[in-house]
């Protein structure tokens, strides 16, 4: 395995500063739901890595947020997710709502989400043309409904606003979490990725045999007749393979991929699909600034989705006191501001949301910015993941973009290295 930067990870990658306090690329949750990564973290015996948090999702508003509820104070909505079988552990939660949804709005939702919810796959396959809010109108669901509870999730999902994301993919979404009990329901790491989740994986890659290099970036595919010998790095060393798997962001694809072959059908959505840039926030306050340490879903703020690590994971070192990482989203226009900039706007939503959360409290704040992070989710994008095959006999294509069924994620990443494997085994009988 050959990875382009000195640490391994990617998007799940993490490193300490200079004053050794941990930095990750993305705040990240694991999912009751995710069965293939569950079934890697079995299998390298780690699953206890994965620190469950109560089957409850949190939505947090600013004061002044609705016009439903008054009062100067910031409002939190849990939805417990309630004892019953899928999809009627969500409906529970849902009904037991208080703010997002009024009485109409429980039973429109309920009329507007059924075909989802009775997971009829193709029919959140056709709605890939339509963002969400179109289709989500066309469905007869309320503009509350739509600012309160769908925004921030789209947002959490692929850093896109609820009016620039396919519906399909908001409805893939929600047809997995009624999918099976558990699977809306949250696990943080025991410590950040790169020690908890990375370091084990590449360990057991190594324990039986393999290489993995650092700073070995693939700079050309090397072409013999009409298949693929291998790689070139980009300081010039070849590795020689009978089958390779390019397992990088649809973007380093679309360079090593020749001009030519992007043009055949089956990978031409590789140099069409574009990326959602990101900003991960990490916030350090000498106090408690909640009691809450679940996922957090904040609407009309630049913080849709964060969570307290500091306390649900004591790996993070940070014990009774608060360390929040934020996805700040949408990132589009503040990648153009200076680091300052952007916290001044991240602090100024925390303390909407945390009213301790404040200057004086915070002991310091770190940015890591992904201008490229995941493909994203535009109207039609979903048409352009490619599969694993290529057109190339032995070259193969993997990562959380491809077309797995399942949006760019931990467990998309892992679903589509299997895809890529089991084709390899498939049409060149490579032994695994
Ligand atoms: C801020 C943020 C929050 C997220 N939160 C969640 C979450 O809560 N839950 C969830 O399931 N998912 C989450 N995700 C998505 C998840 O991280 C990704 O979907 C997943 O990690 C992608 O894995 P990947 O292997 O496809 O790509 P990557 O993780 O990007 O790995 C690709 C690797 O290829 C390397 N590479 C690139 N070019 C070359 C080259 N030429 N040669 C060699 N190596 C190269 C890169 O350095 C990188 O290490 C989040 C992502 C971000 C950015």
């Amino acid at each position: 395995m050959l990875e382009k930067r000195h640490i391994p990870g990617g998007k799940l990658s993490s490193w300490r500063d200079r004053d050794g306090d941990w930095l990750e690329s993305g705040l990240h949750s694991f999912f009751g739901g995710y069965a293939n990564v569950h079934a890697l973290l079995a299998d390298v015996g780690i699953s206890h890595h994965v620190l469950w948090q109560p089957h409850t999702l949190t939505w947090g508003f600013p004061p002044g947020f609705s016009p439903r509820w008054g009062g100067t104070d910031p409002v939190f909505e849990e939805f417990h997710f309630v004892d019953l079988p899928a999809p009627f552990n969500g409906v529970g939660a849902v009904l037991n709502g208080k703010y997002v949804f009024n009485t109409l709005e429980k039973l429109l939702f309920a009329k507007g989400t059924l075909p989802v919810l009775l997971g009829d796959h193709a029919y959140a396959e056709r709605q890939d043309d339509l963002t969400y809010v179109q289709w989500h109108r066309k469905r007869g669901m309320s503009e509350h409904m739509l600012r309160t509870f769908f925004a921030p999730m789209s947002l959490a999902l692929n850093f896109t606003p609820i009016d620039k994301i396919s519906a399909e993919a908001m409805l893939r979404v929600m047809a997995y979490f009624a999918s099976s009990k558990n699977a809306s329901r949250a696990g943080f790491l025991n410590g950040p990725p790169s020690e908890s989740f990375v370091k084990p994986l590449v360990d057991h890659v190594r324990s039986r045999g393999q290489d993995v290099e650092m700073s070995a970036g693939a700079g050309e595919l090397i072409f013999e007749d009409d298949r693929v010998a291998g790689v070139r790095t980009l300081d010039g060393r070849e590795y020689r393979a009978a089958a390779t798997i390019l397992a990088v962001p649809v973007h380093d694809a679309a360079k090593l991929l020749p001009a030519e072959m992007l043009r055949d059908p089956l990978v031409h959505g590789v140099g069409k699909l574009t990326s959602s840039p990101i900003i991960n926030a990490h916030l350090w306050f000498d106090i408690k600034i909640s009691k809450l340490s679940n996922l957090i879903f904040a609407p009309g703020t630049i913080l849709p989705v964060h969570a307290d690590l500091g306390q649900a994971s004591s790996g993070y070192e940070w014990p009774d006191r608060s360390f929040v990482e934020v996805c700040v989203a949408p990132a589009d226009d503040l990648m153009r501001l200076d680091d300052e900039a952007v916290i001044d706007r991240v602090m100024r939503d925390m303390q909407r949301l945390y009213p301790t959360a404040t200057r004086e409290h915070l002991v310091k704040a770190k940015l890591v910015r992904i201008p490229k992070s995941v493909y994203r989710a535009s109207p039609g994008a979903e048409r352009l993941r490619p599969g694993a095959r290529t057109p190339t006999r032995n070259l193969f294509l993997a990562g959380c973009y491809t077309n797995h069924r399942f949006p760019a994620s931990i467990e998309g990443a892992v679903r589509s290295a299997k895809a890529a494997v089991e084709r390899a085994v498939e049409q060149i009988g490579v032994r695994t």
